[in-house]
């Protein structure tokens, strides 16, 4: 095959314990906490939903290092979102809830960023989401572990700190969707793929950086994600 323009690089997540992990897609889980979601104005029994980010939207950081997210254009409220992610490893349509776990290659820690004076305004105006939620460096993500190698449970707890300060936190089992259950609709809507990623929702908490900030994400058992905002 003859490429007309340059063929752009394969987004890729950094394995703690080497090797990369390839991005295809990234699928994102809306108000999957119910704290959150009454802080965005809903009632919290809403069934989730889901949106996507470009792969390229990936801000990959590996294991103790810090990675460096420019603070974006046409926005004036940059809000954080810690957020578990899970890997697909082995793909699937109308996967059962019983059987969704062995799809999942393994976990990292992400934070869905998110313009959200752009999403709201977007909102109002029952436009898609996009210019909020995909934009460049809008996937912050830590290195993967594999799932054989790590515990994620209904007792692994979920953080977020802005220059030390203790911003988000929640437990896995606060998910109103479970994992499996996340895997099992999302397989009914798309086929999932290897290289799939599921940003699984944010607990409550999501608030304001600044330039500067410095951004530490972390989920028990999982390699910690910093990133400071320049
Ligand atoms: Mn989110």
């Amino acid at each position: 095959m003859t490429y007309v323009v340059s063929p752009p690089a394969m987004p890729g997540v950094p394995v703690a314990g080497g090797g990369t992990f390839p991005v295809r897609r990234i699928y994102c889980v809306g108000r999957n906490y119910v704290e959150h979601a009454i802080e965005m104005g809903h009632t919290g029994r809403e069934p989730p939903f889901f949106f996507l980010k470009p792969a390229d939207s990936i801000l990959p950081v590996a294991e103790g290092e810090v990675g460096e997210m420019a603070y974006p254009s046409l926005t004036k409220s940059l809000h954080h979102e810690v957020e578990l992610v899970v890997a697909i490893g082995q793909g699937g349509r109308d996967i059962p809830v019983d059987q969704a776990m062995a799809h999942v290659w393994g976990y990292a820690v992400g934070l869905d960023m998110t313009r959200r004076d752009l999403q709201n305004e977007m909102k109002k105006q029952g436009r898609p989401w996009d210019i909020g939620k995909g934009f460049d460096q809008a996937a912050p993500i830590g290195a993967l572990k594999p799932a054989a190698q790590c515990q994620v449970g209904a007792d692994t707890r979920i953080a977020l700190r802005v220059n030390g300060e203790p911003r988000q936190g929640s437990v896995i089992c606060k998910l109103i969707w479970s994992l499996p259950e996340v895997i099992s609709h999302l397989s009914a809507a798309w086929e999932l793929q290897p290289g799939d990623l599921i940003y699984s929702g944010t607990p409550e908490g999501v608030a304001a950086v600044q330039a500067g900030d410095l951004l530490e994400a972390e989920v028990d058992g999982l390699p910690r994600l910093a990133v400071r905002i320049v």
